[in-house]
């Protein structure tokens, strides 16, 4: 491997940053990261059609969230406008690159007329036989033109791609590239060229959507004289259904999953995976166990499908490998945005929830979602377990029960447990009998973490509270 390893993450700023940008960047990072490279942060935001107020921020935001960090940049193309007009002057100097004056109508028309004949609707180079003279004389009267590459006739251009192997091209079915727009602005090809040139990227990681402009960039590498990087395309991202990965079928943007709640550590090897395994059974990765593990060559070519099942079972393992503190930060965040903002809860209180709580959660949420009872006394009860488990002789038996625990001294849950053995034992029946209404007066449901556990959490005075409130409200 070539010692000086630098690559880049050039997204352009649509607005929000995509999970297979993500992808792109973490495998771009991992790279530079395993061979002590360079990670540069190119923004290309030279089609000024798409521009989108706020979109830089929000990608920067979401790259840091993700924990992937560059080292150089951002570097934004639109600041870099006078270096891309300067290398295309090169290429008119050197005839690799020529004016066309051609307005919109007439191109429709050439493409329309090529379509008719069942031809290859390319640009039919009308404007490069214009002489000299006409050219100066159509730029003095300021006509709005754009320039484009010549494409050679009758080459085949091969690369060999990292994941894809060898791949060829014919040039004859290129169009005359435009290069530099009417507006004076590059096109992605001659700015992404330029730039991975000037900023000396070793290596070309990025999406497969992009190998059909490799036979281009070669060509422009040729023309100028340069070497071109190594290149590696990743593979489509798809949906269960096997189509191109679409808003239409989920979520596709970081945000979208962050606010949903997922971890970062989940996220991260959830798209490590689309389009690369270590050649191993193991599938829980840290970001520096990813670092360590990581090839270019393990990326496999078929496309990744994208299984929200799998992003959520990781997510649960992840979560649940994290200390009580940590948790314990996210879960008065998540507290912060809920209902339950007016009660306070000491550390050690919700430390004792994490831990109850702990193989019963897949997100931070689920905490509040499945056990509010630790957060506010239940307001209603379930259902079935009060049909199944509330019986007339229940308010008799919970009395016998709560006057035992009301004479414990700061009660242990082996201490909640023998005293409501000693309450079946005093009314000769079985344990269930008590334990099954208990749950329910105190948690209004009817499955969770052990009831004795749920009992030491929420301290004597509060149990026998919610007792007593049950036996008023559930009747029989
Ligand atoms: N600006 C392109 C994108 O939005 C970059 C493609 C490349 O990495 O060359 O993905």
């Amino acid at each position: 491997m070539a010692d000086n390893i630098r690559v880049r993450f050039a997204p352009s700023p649509t607005g929000y940053l995509h999970v297979g940008g993500l992808r792109t960047a973490l495998y771009n990072f991992l790279f530079a990261r395993k061979h002590n490279g360079t990670l540069i942060l190119r923004i290309e935001d030279t089609d000024r059609s798409r521009y989108v107020e706020g979109a830089i921020e929000n990608l920067i935001n979401s790259l840091h969230w993700a924990g992937l960090e560059f080292d150089e940049g951002p570097f934004l193309q639109s600041q870099r406008l006078h270096l891309y007009k300067k290398y295309v002057d090169e290429l008119l100097v050197k005839k690799k690159a020529y004016y066309c004056f051609c307005n919109a109508e007439r191109l429709e028309q050439v493409r329309k007329e090529l379509e008719a004949k069942k031809l290859n609707p390319k640009y039919d180079r009308c404007c490069l036989s214009l002489s000299p003279q006409q050219i100066e004389e159509n730029l003095n009267n300021k006509l709005p033109h754009v320039i484009r590459m010549t494409i050679p006739e009758n080459r085949i251009i091969q690369f060999t791609d990292i994941v894809r192997g060898s791949v060829e091209f014919n040039a004859d079915l290129i169009d005359d590239q435009i290069l530099l727009k009417s507006d004076g602005y590059p096109t992605y090809h001659l700015a992404n060229v330029v730039d991975d040139h000037l900023m000396e990227i070793s290596h070309v990681i990025r999406g497969e959507e992009w190998l059909s402009s490799v036979p281009k960039h070669l060509l422009l590498y040729e023309y100028f004289g340069w070497e071109s990087p190594q290149m590696a395309h990743l593979p489509l991202l798809l949906n269960a259904d096997k189509s191109k990965l679409s808003k239409r079928q989920g979520d596709v943007a970081v945000e979208d999953y962050r606010t949903k709640g997922y971890l970062k550590e989940a996220l991260i090897n959830f798209v490590a995976l689309l389009g690369w395994n270590p050649g191993t059974e193991q599938d829980i990765f840290s970001l520096n166990e990813l670092i360590e593990q990581f090839t270019l060559e393990r990326v496999h070519k078929a496309g990744a499908v994208f299984n929200i099942e799998k992003l959520i079972s990781l997510n649960e393992i992840h979560l649940r490998k994290k200390s009580g503190e940590e948790i314990l930060v996210m879960l008065k965040e998540e507290l912060q945005k809920s209902q339950f903002t007016s009660l306070r809860f000491s550390d050690e209180y919700l430390l004792r929830v994490i831990e109850a709580m702990r193989e019963r959660v897949s997100f931070v949420k689920d905490y509040l979602e499945k056990s509010p009872y630790f957060f506010e006394p239940p307001t209603e009860y379930d259902e079935t377990a009060k049909t199944k488990n509330w019986k007339p002789e229940t308010p008799q038996h919970l009395k016998t029960l709560t006057e035992k625990f009301s004479r414990l001294e700061n009660p242990k849950k082996e201490n909640f447990e023998n005293a409501l053995l000693a309450a079946a034992e005093e009314l000769h029946i079985s344990n269930g009998k008590i334990i099954h209404p208990l749950r329910l007066a105190v948690s209004g449901m009817s499955s969770g973490p052990g009831v004795y556990d749920i009992l030491e959490i929420l301290g004597k005075e509060e149990t026998v509270k919610r007792v007593s409130v049950a036996l008023e409200k559930i009747l029989v």
